[in-house]
């Protein structure tokens, strides 16, 4: 007889459909293939063309990777004024991402986009650690790092880039004799200003010509803030590779931030302690992320009202029954839905889990809520306080429903991270309730919050919305750009 009895457990999909290198060490990095068993099963799979892609990649930072003779070589360029003829004499170019200086969120964005931009100029994308990338993430290429040595040549150099810079691509442009779209005596490294502050100049990086200027430089310093890729989306000689490689074009951020953050045991402990101790076992999983951005610290009245009006209209939780004492039937309620609260404020946090332990739910249900940390303020610079925004981030992303607040790009990764589609709080305007207080995305993408407004054939401004169905006006930001 040929009719076996099913497996009790199906196999784990431990390199999710192909997206992650097999065969690295488990150990130091249990979160890698330990996901799969804390997140929901994926409908859509990464595209056979992104995994070769990535196999690729992999195999040209293994060559060209930190401290490899290519490397070596690579970086005499740095030490003369120009890069001269023999460009390819090494075969390896890079691009070295630094960092800016807001949170965690944007960063994470921002580091996506340069190894996208990576990818697909064959480059190899390097990191400034910073002090803290190693205490987040785990090193995502299996044998080479990811990490730029620390006797980089022009590492100092770093924290003052700003738009300024001569050495940025937009003052290079301004100040060198440019012929036929093409620099004289390219330098070695030329400094990308992707900020949010950019100006025209720096806005040339999204129009072919300057790419195929750019194809020439062996180093690129990136400091960026943004989620660039849906730009990257509108510049045609990507185009064809970019629907090669993300034939799902709401899934880009959701496949790269899988294969590029996995979090160090450090935060792999903060984050699975926390789920296994307060979600695991509820049936339903909901995700507050509520960011404020005023000075003062709050709680503030109209983002309550926001929040409370958002998941009672989209029933995402149940009323309360302000009348009656006692609704439960006899017996224990069979159903739990576990609420996780994210806020750097506790003041949002104590009052719906207030509200839920003063009032009975119409449904009987029984709603409990959790948030991790209530840090106050953002400390950029505290090991802890990154490690434990890094854990509430995945943890968010863990959820089955999610609330984000307008223009938080911690939201942004958790709702892409995890495959959600959010609810977007909109921004308020003079501290009042917005009506209506929240919209369901279009899709898990994250929102370019400053894209170029410059034409590049025309010369002249453009609303870039307009070139590609793909890429659409943000439902928090009429003027950001987002991937649909
Ligand atoms: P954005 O400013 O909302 O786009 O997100 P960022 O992550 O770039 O910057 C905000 C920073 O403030 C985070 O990186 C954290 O350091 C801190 N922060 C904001 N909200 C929270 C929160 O809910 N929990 C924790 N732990 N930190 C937060």
């Amino acid at each position: 007889r040929d009719n076996f009895p099913e497996p009790v457990e199906k196999p784990q999909d431990k390199l999710l459909g192909g997206l992650l290198p097999a065969g690295l060490d488990e150990k130091s990095c249990l979160s890698r293939y330990q996901s799969v068993l804390y997140r929901k099963q994926q409908s859509g799979r990464p595209s056979s063309h992104l995994i070769s892609r990535l196999r690729g990649y992999e195999a040209l930072h293994k060559r060209c990777g930190p401290f490899t003779d290519s490397y070596n070589r690579t970086l005499e360029y740095l030490k003369s004024s120009s890069h001269g003829e023999d460009t390819n004499s090494t075969g390896c170019k890079y691009i070295v991402w630094i960092h800016p200086i807001q949170g965690l969120g944007n960063r994470i964005l921002s580091l996506a986009s340069a190894f996208l931009y990576a990818l697909l100029t064959d480059r190899v994308l390097l990191v400034d650690p910073g002090g803290y990338i190693p205490d987040l993430f785990c090193e995502p290429f299996p044998g080479v790092s990811w990490l730029l040595p620390s006797d980089f040549p022009i590492a100092e150099k770093f924290n003052s880039f700003d738009k300024k810079s001569p050495e940025s691509y937009g003052n290079l442009l301004k100040t060198n004799v440019l012929h036929n779209s093409t620099l004289y005596s390219l330098p070695p490294f030329i400094y990308l200003h992707l900020l949010h502050d950019y100006d025209k100049g720096d806005m040339l990086f999204f129009c072919d010509q300057d790419q195929a200027i750019l194809k020439e430089v062996p180093w690129m310093i990136l400091k960026s803030n943004n989620y660039f890729i849906p730009s990257l989306f509108l510049i045609p000689s990507f185009e064809q590779e970019l629907n090669d490689l993300f034939p799902e074009k709401g899934a880009v951020f959701h496949y790269l931030g899988q294969y590029l953050f996995h979090p160090t045991n450090s935060v792999w402990g903060l984050m699975t302690r926390y789920y296994n101790t307060y979600l695991a076992k509820a049936d339903e999983k909901i995700g507050i992320q509520i960011r404020v951005l005023e000075t003062e610290t709050g709680p503030f009245k109209y983002v309550l009202d926001q929040v409370l009006a958002c998941v009672m209209k989209e029933n995402l939780l149940p009323q309360v029954n302000e009348k009656e004492d006692l609704m439960v039937p006899y017996g224990r309620p069979n159903k739990t839905r576990a609420v996780l609260m994210t806020s750097l404020n506790s003041g949002y946090f104590e009052a719906i889990r207030d509200m839920y332990w003063e009032h009975p739910t119409i449904t009987g249900e029984v709603i409990e809520v959790y948030q991790p940390s209530n840090e106050e303020y953002q400390h950029t610079e505290n090991q802890m306080h990154n490690m434990k925004t890094w854990a509430e981030i995945y943890l968010l992303s863990l959820t089955d429903k999610l609330v984000t607040s307008a223009w938080s790009t911690f939201g942004y990764v958790a709702q892409s991270l995890g495959g959600l589609k959010p609810w977007i709080l909109y921004m308020p305007e003079n501290r009042t309730t917005p009506d209506p207080p929240c919209q369901h995305a279009l899709s898990m993408e994250p929102c370019f919050h400053a894209p170029p407004t410059y034409d590049c054939k025309e010369k002249g401004g453009i609303d870039t919305s307009k070139l590609s169905p793909h890429v659409q006006h943000c439902e928090d930001r009429s003027w950001g750009l987002k991937l649909v």
